[in-house]
């Protein structure tokens, strides 16, 4: 089964009109109907790329979104205050590449200074980060995760069809002494292209104390043949990494964190991976994402949405935008549906963030 196509034109979404839901109590946070704790939002800033990974966009057909139907910065902060008004506390910059978002510096300082927001962090693939490190740490970013899937220059260029590994590691090396700590990194495992460096990208944490997670491929829109046969899944991966090292040791979880952890032992930083193919985290699920167009998308692997876009620019105040997206955290999915082969098709991983 295949879903690979372009990116779908339009997408049919859930306009909550805000006269039209229950009232929701907005002294304390939102909780699902599953009870679940919703309080980090993911916020893809651009569905644009300064990279085309073979895992997230398609060789060719890339359709991009124009510039008026993005979230301005006035919208997404606004979106923003009501979400911390919501309960939201923790949000990730993403994209697309997030660094190519024109006022990054500004706008985080700006979303730092909202009540209730505690924690920025940004997910990149770092090609900008040397130059932009010191102004987004200054600005108020807690910290990142890096993606980075090969440590082989001509491979990593052909995994991101055309990234730089030498700017990729001035990036990391930047974050580091400036301080946006603990930095994460991220490797997307694709069998046959850079599943024979899992050993050599673990054996980083025996020298630094970043985490290395490797990730599951997932099956979104434009890559779904690609995931058909590219899992690794995580289990593989450890045992993989076990021949080599021994034993790994557990080490501390966050419920919150999709990322199972270990460590080798002796080694100053840590391993996680995600499975979201292979052994989902849905029960402990704590987000939801915001697109670069302004919908709330509620499930990584599900194609609902609500749209938040239209409700502001049909004039909705801050108390009405979040309102719905109490809403919205009540409408959201247990989880996804790929056990029973329900794909996702509306929109790719660049559009989402991860
Ligand atoms: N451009 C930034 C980057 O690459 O770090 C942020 C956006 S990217 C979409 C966010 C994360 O999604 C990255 O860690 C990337 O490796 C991951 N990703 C992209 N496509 C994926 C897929 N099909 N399955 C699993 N992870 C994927
Ligand atoms: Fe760009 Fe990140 Fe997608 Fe790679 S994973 S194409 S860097 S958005």
């Amino acid at each position: 089964m295949t879903n690979d196509r372009p990116m779908a034109g339009s997408i049919p979404l859930t306009f909550v009109e805000p006269r039209t839901i229950p009232t929701y109590a907005t002294d304390h946070p939102a909780l699902d109907s599953f009870g679940r704790r919703i309080d980090y939002m993911r916020i893809s800033l651009t569905d644009r790329c300064n990279m085309r990974c073979v895992y997230c966009m398609p060789a060719v057909g890339m359709q991009f979104a124009p510039r008026p139907e993005l979230l301005t910065n006035d919208e997404l902060l606004l979106v923003i205050r009501a979400a911390a008004a919501a309960g939201f506390r923790k949000l990730r910059l993403t994209g697309g590449e997030p660094t190519l978002r024109q006022d990054l510096v500004e706008l985080i300082r700006a979303m730092k200074a909202i009540p209730g927001i505690e924690h920025i962090a940004m997910t990149t693939n770092a090609l900008r980060l040397r130059r932009q490190a010191k102004a987004l740490k200054e600005a108020g970013l807690d910290r990142v995760n890096v993606s980075i899937d090969s440590l082989d220059p001509l491979k990593f260029r052909q995994m991101t069809r055309g990234g730089n590994l030498e700017e990729v590691w001035a990036g990391i090396t930047a974050a580091d002494e400036v301080g946006l700590h603990p930095i994460k990194l991220n490797a997307v495992i694709v069998r046959g292209m850079n599943d024979d460096e899992v050993v050599a990208l673990a054996e980083l944490t025996t020298r630094h104390r970043w985490e290395f997670r490797f990730i599951e491929v997932m099956p979104l829109t434009g890559v779904a043949g690609l995931a058909e046969d590219g899992v690794v899944s995580s289990a593989e991966l450890i045992a993989r990494i076990e021949a080599h090292f021994g034993p790994l040791l557990p080490y501390g979880q966050d419920p919150a964190d999709p990322a199972r952890r270990y460590r080798i032992p002796g080694a100053p930083g840590k391993l996680g991976f995600i499975s979201a193919v292979t052994d989902p985290f849905c029960a402990t699920c704590n987000r939801m994402r915001l697109t670069a167009d302004g919908r709330l998308h509620l499930c990584l692997l599900r194609d609902d949405e609500v749209d938040l876009r239209a409700a502001i620019r049909n004039g909705a105040s801050q108390d009405d935008v979040e309102q719905i997206i109490r809403h919205a955290v009540q409408l959201k999915p247990w989880g996804h549906g790929l056990p029973e082969g329900i794909l996702p098709t509306l929109r790719g991983m660049s559009e989402l963030g991860g």
